[in-house]
């Protein structure tokens, strides 16, 4: 079979073997047909309502020393910051009045935050009717269990790559297996699970990004969010080579021919690598847009990578901006809280 034969059978089989997986990874000449049936595999499944969800990013201070990332603790050439208990609530209020459903409470992974703080603080948010996502980090079964307990919705935790070796390269002092268990207690506790990889990361291979791919189906799950690795100032890997757009958009079309049902979101970091680069994640496979409710003081200092798309907004002004683009390009923006449905669940 050729390539755009594979991409019509993934279209009504879902599924792909890992050598298919390459081979169409590989072949440049095949990338707008795949685009085009990952946005038809997305309006089938999960229609053309758009799922907003403003994001919270609370705390730059963090014990990890991921090598690509900004906010790692060996950067020490960035400004720490933390909102207090109130302010986050404060932002939360204020992404109601944008009319979002949704918050993401993403951070560095802060010991500030106790359990105990966290689960104020999803309490709190929560007796705003939101659904909740955090975004935080590894933590322990029984911290997950209260962060749930407390209201959690949803969790994203990228895996960041599936191929170990590399893993441990990225990422010292972790571990591949502790972030495998993260996931699988997330999975286990009832949490709406995303995960995720960076495309375009050094000595990252074409079989490792197919990998990445099965392992998304493998665990099931309910959401995936990538994007270009973009190489960051003051990290290990300031001078190395970035991923590309196209290469992070093929990662995601095929995620969707694969999970046909789950949220994809067009991802900030596919916007800082062209101005268009969420309206055409919208239109290859993509169905959520998560816009950044943070202030702009605070918002320039999560700087996980350099550039990030829309830093001189303000959050009302990229409400309408994202709203005028959902709707040129025939979508709608969402009315409801955009939980995964799975095909045949009647529920919303
Ligand atoms: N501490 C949280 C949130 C991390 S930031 C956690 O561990 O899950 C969210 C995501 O940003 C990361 O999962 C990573 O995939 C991405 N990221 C970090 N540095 C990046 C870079 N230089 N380029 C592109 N994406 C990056």
């Amino acid at each position: 079979m050729n390539n755009k034969d594979l991409i019509e059978k993934a279209q009504t089989s879902h599924n792909l073997s890992k050598e298919e997986l390459i081979s169409i990874l590989n072949d440049e000449s095949v990338n707008d047909f795949l685009f085009s049936a990952a946005d038809k595999t997305r309006e089938k499944y999960v229609g053309n309502a758009v799922h907003l969800r403003g994001l919270i990013e609370f705390s730059n201070i963090c014990k990890c020393s991921c090598k690509y990332c900004g906010i790692q603790k060996d950067n020490h050439l960035i400004k720490r910051y933390r909102l207090d208990i109130e302010e986050i609530i404060s932002l939360a209020r204020e992404a109601k009045l944008y009319g979002y459903k949704t918050v993401v409470l993403q951070s560095g992974e802060d010991a500030f935050f106790t359990k105990e703080k966290m689960c104020s603080i999803i309490s709190e948010i929560k007796k705003m009717d939101f659904a909740v996502t955090l975004s935080i980090g590894e933590k322990t079964y029984e911290e997950y269990k209260a962060y749930k307990d407390a209201g959690a919705d949803r969790y994203l935790l990228r895996i960041e790559t599936t191929d170990r070796n590399l893993y441990r390269a990225m990422h010292p002092g972790m571990s591949f297996e502790n972030r495998i268990r993260c996931l699988k207690d997330l999975k286990t506790l009832g949490y709406e699970t995303g995960t995720g990889c960076l495309v375009g990361l050094p000595g990252q291979t074409t079989e490792s990004l197919a990998e990445d791919i099965l392992f998304f189906k493998e665990i099931d799950a309910d959401m995936i969010g990538l994007g270009p690795f973009i190489p960051c100032e003051n990290t290990p890997l300031e001078r190395d080579k970035g991923g590309t757009l196209i290469a992070a958009l093929k990662v995601m079309a095929l995620t969707r021919l694969l999970l046909p049902d789950i949220n994809i979101p067009a991802t900030t970091a596919m916007e800082t690598l062209n101005p268009n680069g969420r309206i055409s994640a919208l239109q290859s496979g993509a169905n959520v847009v998560m816009p950044n409710v943070t202030d702009n003081e605070h918002k320039k200092l999560y700087s996980i990578y350099p550039g990030k798309a829309g830093l001189g907004n303000s959050p009302e002004e990229y409400k309408n901006t994202i709203t005028s683009k959902i709707e040129s390009i025939g979508r709608v923006v969402s009315t409801g809280y955009g939980f995964r449905r799975r095909e045949g669940d009647s529920s919303d």
